[in-house]
C-alpha cells in the first residue's frame, strides 16, 4: 500500500515527542504529542497530536468534552455505536462530555490534529479498550 509520508514531520505545529511510557499503552501504533498551551490561567489545554498510518488511540471519553481541529493527513473519528467519520484538514470535531470515542489515522496516511480539552476541571480522560483491527478494518477498505 502506498503511504502518504508528507506528514511524517509536522507541517504546521511542532510534532513533539513520541508517546512513551504509560500513555503509550492507550495507543495502537506510534503517536507524537506536543503540548502547545498548558498555562493554568487559561484553563484550556491545547496540544498537537500526530498519528502514523493505522495509528489510533483506545476507546476513551473526556469528562468535560474535547474539540479536535484537523491540520493534516486523513483520519477517522468514531463514537461508540456509530459509523466512523472520515476526517480531513479543516474539519472540526466537537466531542461531548463522557461520549465514548476514538480518533486516529487512516490506513494509508499520517494524520495530525490539534486537541483542545474543554472544561478540564471536570477531570482527566477515561481510557477503555483497544480499537481492535477488526473494528478498525471495517472503516474503509
Ligand atoms: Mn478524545
Amino acid at each position: 500500500m502506498m503511504v502518504n509520508n508528507d506528514l511524517s514531520e509536522s507541517i504546521i505545529f511542532p510534532k513533539g515527542n513520541k508517546v512513551e511510557g504509560p500513555l503509550a499503552s492507550v495507543f495502537t501504533g506510534d503517536a507524537w504529542v506536543e503540548m502547545l498551551v498548558t498555562d493554568e490561567k487559561f484553563n484550556c489545554p491545547v496540544y498537537n497530536v500526530t498519528f502514523e498510518p493505522r495509528g489510533r488511540n483506545n476507546w476513551h471519553s473526556h469528562p468535560g468534552g474535547q474539540i479536535l481541529l484537523v491540520t493534516g493527513g486523513r483520519g477517522w473519528y468514531q463514537e461508540d455505536g456509530k459509523p466512523g467519520r472520515e476526517l480531513k484538514p479543516g474539519d472540526v470535531v466537537k466531542i461531548p462530555s463522557n461520549v465514548k470515542h476514538w480518533h486516529g489515522a487512516a490506513k494509508d496516511s499520517w494524520f495530525t490534529h490539534l486537541g483542545i480539552t474543554t472544561n478540564p476541571e471536570k477531570g482527566d480522560a477515561k481510557w477503555f479498550e483497544t480499537v481492535t483491527d477488526e473494528e478498525y478494518n471495517k472503516l474503509d477498505s
